[in-house]
């Protein structure tokens, strides 16, 4: 299966169009690649996509082009050879564009200075938001690259329950999970995984650290894996020895959030009312300021992208979206719990992409 480029380019042409501009240059990597499955754009290289009503053009970092040529969807591949703008200048004056569109967000000052020198008697137009929305909603090609990187998530937390055991520390149980999903298919990983135990699990987005694990720690798992471009995103909590009475208390309130939430979830539901669902069912029992964070996220190129689904948010859920729901409770001294799951949703609904358990696994 190889991405429709031509679609999404069709899709972006109608956007352009509507926001009246006779080219757009994007220079933001994930809409490079998603746009023209540049690969330099992927790791980081100088890129640029310029896209007009006819025509889209790469311009590449040199030492990419070869790859690019081989790999790479554009109606015309230019090398960048010069250290400055000069191949675009060349090709923006060429083509003698009343206008042009850049992604505001996505050049520097510097960068922005230079348009202005070049292309005067252009009207230079600061864009944002004309590719990203495109990137909402998932096309089968996505979903199937989506759907590969939680499957190699759920293996790698199969495999990780055999490994944590008293003694040893947060940095060796990440390490191993890294491992494990780059031996299994994950091209890196989907962003720096997160383990934390104990008190250190009260901390939502803690870095692991030599803390060793001890009887009765909740281990806190955060991480994902990375196929084709497309990230995967779930957490699992877990107890090492026995569970308290309040852990298990605090672990059955996030599972019971975490599934009413995920029930709900469907086509035109809004994002901002997920949370409030998740959210009031948490405040009921009292742990309502514990729930630090927003319920989930959109996740595709990046592992968060739109939509946003917490309070104030105005995105509406679509078929194909890709989302999580990750609902936790964090106490001072005493830990944290997360449980969240990757999330396609459907016409009829939504099916979990993330298959792990989530009844409280005691190790
Ligand atoms: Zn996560
Ligand atoms: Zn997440």
């Amino acid at each position: 299966m190889v991405p429709d480029y031509k679609r999404r380019l069709e899709r972006l042409r109608r956007r352009i169009e509507a926001a009246k501009i006779d080219a757009l240059m994007v220079s933001e990597p994930n809409n490079i690649f998603y746009l023209s499955g540049s690969s330099g754009g992927y790791t980081g290289a100088r890129v640029r996509l310029l896209i007009d009503s006819s025509e889209s053009i790469l311009v590449i970092d040199r030492r990419y082009y070869e790859e690019t040529i081989r790999s790479a969807f554009a109606d015309k591949i230019i090398p960048w050879t010069k250290s400055s703008f000069e191949e675009l200048v060349g090709l923006v004056k060429g083509a003698a564009y009343q206008s042009l569109g850049f992604e505001a967000s996505h050049i520097t000052v510097k960068q922005f200075e230079r348009l202005k020198r070049e292309f005067e008697g252009i009207k230079l137009v600061g864009t944002s938001g004309l590719v990203e929305p495109l990137r909402e909603v998932k096309d089968a090609y996505e979903i199937q690259k989506i759907t590969k990187a939680a499957e190699i998530g759920d293996a790698a937390f199969q495999y990780i329950l055999d490994f944590i055991k008293p003694g040893v520390t947060e940095i060796d149980i990440s390490i191993e999970l890294d491992y494990f999903m780059r031996k299994n298919g994950s091209e890196k990983s989907s962003f720096e995984t997160i383990v934390a135990s104990g008190v250190n699990s009260a901390v939502p987005h803690a870095t692991p650290s030599g803390k060793k694990i001890e009887v009765g720690d909740f281990v806190k798992m955060d991480f994902g894996a990375v196929v084709g471009g497309y990230h995967s995103d779930m957490t699992r909590t877990v107890v090492v020895g026995k569970a308290s009475k309040k852990q298990k208390q605090i672990y059955s309130l996030v599972k019971e959030a975490q599934e009413t939430a995920l029930s709900k979830v469907a086509p035109k539901v809004e994002c901002q009312e997920l949370d409030s669902i998740a959210r009031e069912l948490v405040g009921k029992k009292g742990y309502g300021e514990a729930f630090v964070h927003n319920l989930g996220h959109g996740v595709g190129l990046e592992v968060h992208e739109a939509p946003v689904l917490g309070k104030g948010s105005k995105d509406v859920l679509k078929s194909n979206m890709v989302i999580t729901i990750e609902p936790g409770i964090y106490i001072s001294n005493l830990g944290g719990v997360r449980i969240e799951d990757l999330v396609l949703v459907t016409k009829a609904g939504y099916k979990v992409l993330t298959h792990s358990t989530k009844e409280l696994v005691v190790l």
